[in-house]
């Protein structure tokens, strides 16, 4: 399971096309659980990070392009999300300095990292409906060197059953039951776009 500089770069493209497919829906569902603009954010934030890396296609690693994705979303997406998403690449960025290439341990480690950078930043932890339900997951699967496709499917299912505890959901209670979190939709879209490029 390595992940490269120009594979990374290839997900991110990817990821900002899904993330452009699933914009309604994503702003739906955060209509239903939050103030309906989860979408439209993550829109603004990876379309400029689209641009971006179209603009540049060569990085001298993946520190360098994980560290220009996180300022733009910082700078971008806005809300809520926008430091969370934007702080788990600059823990990307640290993880990956000097790195061109990244698998095994490594590249698990990363991940964790970004993981406890969201939970820092959100002072949130697993198991309140936020996106941290499906990086933790994620980089447990990379640990354990399991299906990571499946992790993602089963985290989706899980995190729509809870009740939100974190973020502008926890003011729904018991009525986020049975509706998706927004940002853990686009945190799987995100990951998914990453997993298809893992060789
Ligand atoms: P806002 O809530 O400010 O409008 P967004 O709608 O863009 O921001 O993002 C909402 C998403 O952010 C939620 O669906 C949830 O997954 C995530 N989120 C919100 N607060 C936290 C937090 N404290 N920790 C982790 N994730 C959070
Ligand atoms: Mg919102
Ligand atoms: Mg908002």
């Amino acid at each position: 399971m390595k992940l490269s500089t120009e594979t990374f770069r290839d997900a991110l493209l990817e990821a900002a096309k899904q993330i452009e497919q699933h914009k309604d829906e994503l702003t739906d569902l955060d209509r239903e659980i939050g103030d309906g603009d989860h979408g439209i954010n993550m829109s603004r934030g990876f379309q400029a990070v689209q641009k971006e890396l179209e603009a540049q296609t060569e990085y001298e690693d993946l520190g360098a392009l994980s560290k220009q994705v996180g300022m733009t979303l910082i700078k971008t997406v806005g809300g809520a999300s926008g430091p969370l998403y934007g702080t788990a690449f600059v823990k990307f960025a640290g993880a990956f300095k000097g790195k061109t290439e990244a698998e095994g341990d490594e590249l698990a480690a990363a991940f964790k990292e970004a993981t406890d950078g969201i939970k820092m930043r959100g002072k949130s932890e697993f198991g309140q409906k936020t996106m941290v339900d499906i990086w933790t997951p994620f980089y447990e699967a990379l640990e354990q060197k399991t299906d990571l496709n499946q992790a993602l499917d089963q985290a989706l299912v899980d995190t729509k059953e809870r009740v939100a505890t974190k973020g502008r959901a926890s003011y729904f209670g018991e009525a986020t039951i049975g509706v998706q979190d927004p940002g853990s939709l686009s945190s799987a879209l995100l990951l998914r776009a990453i997993v298809e490029v893992l060789r």
